[in-house]
């Protein structure tokens, strides 16, 4: 297993002082991690330093080509004091599933891991202590070598950034407005959909606007194809509750296998719900609420961990959800989900990685 070098800071940043309005993404920690991967030597030099600018050929082909992988998770600080991770594991191994997608070598993931707590443990201090914060992770990888040709790089740079961001819904858990979008579409079969990737984010932007435009929070995208059946929100998936029954699009390969999605489905399962992974068509959505029958629609993601949808605007036709309030499943989840991220319920999952 390699080792790591560590570098600290000699010029400690002050920390912010207000954790409620920290926002998200914007104030990174005192240091980072960072390793190198060069063809015939494999990954190697990995090392704590201080976070701070890196300096790349302009010619550097994640500039020009977009060869490049991320990830997104959280530590949590619980009541005692001591800091939590949420399933790490299926971070690294979704990591290497991208990047066998876009032909990135693969890292080790248990010496990932290790490497991760040991960064968390160095900032332990950034992560908040304010009741719905927590410190985002952000893990990625670039190719490097200065070449403005098309093929694999033969260099990469591996990275751990973290920045301490503040509870996604500050006024409580308020339902999102969604517009699903019937001319962009942001995924294919056989596409770079599962992964993730910057390219899947470049390419949804456009669509984001058109939702601004309408005073829409997110996008609905529908499958690439037929754009009938239902994928995903932007950066969350989707889950209806129909006449009792949770449903959620399958994972076809163009839809983004997320951590809370997984997470969702077993306690659902485990609290008696019946949860079903199928195609599920925006005509049959608009259907089940002409009936009456859909009861709640909600999004999954790290970052908001449920999103209870409470408007769903499908052309003209505009779908208020559970009076736009949240709803029972809704709810369920995320008591059950931040419960067990922040310390607050017993991990009967085994999800918890103490750092
Ligand atoms: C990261 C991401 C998600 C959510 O995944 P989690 O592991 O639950 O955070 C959903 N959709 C897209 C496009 C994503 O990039």
């Amino acid at each position: 297993m390699l080792d790591i070098k560590i570098e600290r800071t000699s010029a400690p940043k002050e920390k912010p002082a207000d954790e409620t309005k920290l926002g998200f993404g914007h104030i990174f920690t005192d240091h980072m991690f960072i390793m190198n991967y060069d063809a015939g030597q494999g990954w190697h030099d990995a090392r704590i330093v201080p976070y701070g600018e890196i300096s790349l050929s302009p010619a550097a082909m994640c500039l020009h080509y977009g060869q490049e992988i991320f990830e997104g998770l959280k530590a949590y600080r619980t009541a005692d004091g001591s800091v939590q991770l949420f399933r790490p594991q299926e971070n690294f191994k979704r990591m290497n599933n991208s990047a066998k997608r876009m032909v990135i070598p693969e890292i080790d993931e248990e010496f990932m891991l290790e490497a991760l707590k040991k960064l968390v443990d160095i900032e332990r201090d950034w992560v908040p202590h304010t009741e719905g914060a927590s410190l985002y992770i952000r893990p990625f990888i670039i190719s490097v070598d200065p070449y403005v040709g098309v093929k694999p790089a033969d260099h990469y740079l591996f990275m751990i950034i973290l920045s301490p961001s503040g509870a996604y819904y500050a006024g409580g858990l308020n339902p999102v407005k969604i517009y699903v979008e019937k001319n962009y579409v942001r995924a294919v079969r056989g596409g770079t959909g599962f992964a993730k990737t910057a390219a899947n984010y470049a390419i949804s932007l456009i669509g984001q606007e058109v939702a601004d435009e309408q005073h829409y929070d997110q996008v609905l995208w529908l499958d690439g194809v037929e754009q009938k059946y239902i994928e995903e929100v932007g950066s969350m998936n989707i889950f209806f509750v129909i006449d009792g029954e949770v449903v959620t699009p399958q994972l076809t390969g163009s839809v983004l296998p997320g951590i809370t999605r997984k997470s969702a489905i077993e306690i659902c399962r485990k609290k008696g719900y019946k949860v079903t992974e199928r195609r599920i068509s925006i005509d049959e959505v608009a259907a089940a609420y002409d009936e009456g029958k859909l009861d709640e629609v909600f999004g999954t993601g790290t970052a908001a961990v449920i999103s209870p949808v409470g408007n769903l605007k499908w052309g003209d036709k505009v779908m208020e959800i559970n009076g736009n309030k949240i709803g029972p499943v809704s709810q369920m989840l995320y008591d059950t989900m931040t419960g067990i991220q922040w310390g607050k319920l017993p991990d009967e999952f085994g999800w918890i990685v103490e750092v």
